[in-house]
């Protein structure tokens, strides 16, 4: 399993991260949610994104496309803000000409915000941050209430 270390925004400590895994991670010495952000494609985007259980904002971007250079910090810092709420995925479309084909994707970049690998959201072109965030709340609104099973829902970070 491929992993990042990813350091911890609340008290410093350096976790490592899996790129795939049950439940959201948290810091091993303080316990606050961690930002999730993986790179994947068409080999292995069944295992780091259906299988996720936070919902899964896919961003499908192109090293050649200049508005994705833009958007990518933007949705990182989104990830970071909703550290256990979210897991970023990061396909690039020309590594991944399945998935580009299945979520029919004509420009990028395209978001999409999975539920358990139902695409419950989409977004094309880059927009700032501050639409991204009304964007990204009000579809995870929509799951919040489709998954009532979920107790780490109750402390997930906020801000
Ligand atoms: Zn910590």
């Amino acid at each position: 399993m491929r992993t990042t270390i990813v350091r911890c925004a609340t008290c410093g400590n350096r976790n490592r991260v899996p790129a795939a895994g049950p439940g959201r991670p948290r810091c091993g010495a303080c316990h606050s949610f961690l930002p999730w952000i993986v790179d994947a494609a068409d080999d292995d985007f069944r295992e780091v994104a259906e299988s996720a259980k936070p919902p899964v904002l896919v961003d499908m971007w192109a090293t050649w496309c200049a508005p994705c250079r833009m958007v990518s910090p933007a949705l990182e810092e989104l990830a970071t803000e909703r550290a256990g709420a979210v897991k970023l995925v990061k396909v690039d479309v020309d590594r991944a000409p399945k998935l580009s084909e299945r979520f029919d994707i004509r420009a990028v970049p395209t978001l999409l915000i999975l539920d358990r690998g139902e695409t419950i959201a989409r977004q094309a072109g880059a927009v700032p941050i501050s639409v991204l965030r009304r964007w990204f709340d009000s579809a995870i609104e929509r799951t919040t209430v489709a998954a009532p099973d979920e107790p780490a829902d109750a402390d997930r970070a906020s801000s």
